[in-house]
């Protein structure tokens, strides 16, 4: 039997969705536009492309089993579904707005106030838990413009760099909900479907992990070794071999991109040197 994944047919989440899915060594191929599913060839896998906003309730009903999505959609559309893993793109928040001009203290801000949004239960939450009375104006797109149209006093809209906002005049001044895309499952799959659920997301994990992390190897004298190794937080332990010069050693461990550049300083302050920076493709855990 198939699993049946949801992707976004149109939007900035699709290449990144695609990409994943390629990079995870799914071969399928992509036809026209009106293309409204795709069969992989070397997987169990029928992925479906669909509207954004409809992929929620199809993951609810079972229409569908998996689905790769904005935590901020699923939210919106509060849907029971469970969400099995982040897959560390698409990240945004859901963003209060005011005019840059506008004095702001706190929350109390928007007591009484009236906010234009595309995300009316998000923020109907939102203003619940901080105990604002606010009115809330539904309106779909173009949602920054509504403050100048004399629509609303406020905004509450996704916000990835803030130049929209910036270049709308306007400023954030509270964060409503933190979001990045997911991959999230319908509430009950067979005993099937969670295996090749789980075969998808051994494949995932390696590609996510690959990203999260880089290879390097360094040259290293032989009497700084012990202070190199102490500063490397590797996998298990560092690979140390041997070079043609018998006062050197290479050294090679993985380390995470977080503090990579630290890790870089610190390696070259205690005598490494040709240190190589190497992107891994897929690392099995
Ligand atoms: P789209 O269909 O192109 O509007 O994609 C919308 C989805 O992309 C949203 O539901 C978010 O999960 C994600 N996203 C990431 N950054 C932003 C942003 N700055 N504005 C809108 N959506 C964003």
């Amino acid at each position: 039997m198939n699993l049946k994944l949801a992707i976004q047919k149109k939007g900035r989440l699709q290449e990144d969705s695609m990409k994943l899915l390629k990079e995870s060594g799914l071969d399928f191929e992509l036809g026209g536009r009106e293309q409204l599913m795709i069969n992989v060839k070397n997987f169990p896998l029928e992925i479906y492309l669909l509207r954004n906003s409809d992929i929620p309730q199809y993951l609810e009903d079972g229409v569908v089993d998996i689905a790769i999505l904005g935590d901020n959609t699923i939210a919106e559309a509060v849907v029971d579904v469970q969400k099995i893993k982040p897959l560390h793109f698409g990240q945004c928040k859901l963003c209060l707005a005011i005019p840059k001009e506008t004095p702001y203290t706190d929350i109390q801000f928007f007591q009484h106030k009236t906010i234009a949004t595309s995300y009316p239960n998000t923020l109907k939450k939102f203003l619940k838990e901080n105990n604002i009375e606010a009115k809330i104006h539904e309106i779909n797109g173009s949602v920054e413009l509504s403050i100048k149209m004399g629509l609303a006093n406020a905004i509450c809209d996704l916000v990835s760099t803030g130049s929209t906002l910036l270049s709308n005049g306007l400023k954030e001044v509270s964060c409503v909900l933190k979001s990045e895309v997911g991959l999230f499952a319908k509430q009950h799959l067979e005993a099937q479907q969670v295996d090749t659920l789980n075969a998808l997301l051994f494949r995932m994990n390696s590609v996510l992990n690959a990203k999260q992390n880089k290879y390097i190897l360094m040259n290293v004298p032989n009497d700084k070794i012990d202070q190199i190794l102490r500063i490397l937080p590797g996998m298990k332990s560092p690979t140390v071999l041997p070079l043609a010069d018998a006062t050197w050693s290479s050294v090679h461990t993985v380390i995470q991109k977080d503090n990579f550049w630290d890790i870089i300083q610190q390696l070259k302050l205690a005598g490494a040197e040709g240190i190589l920076v190497i992107p891994i493709e897929q690392m099995i855990l």
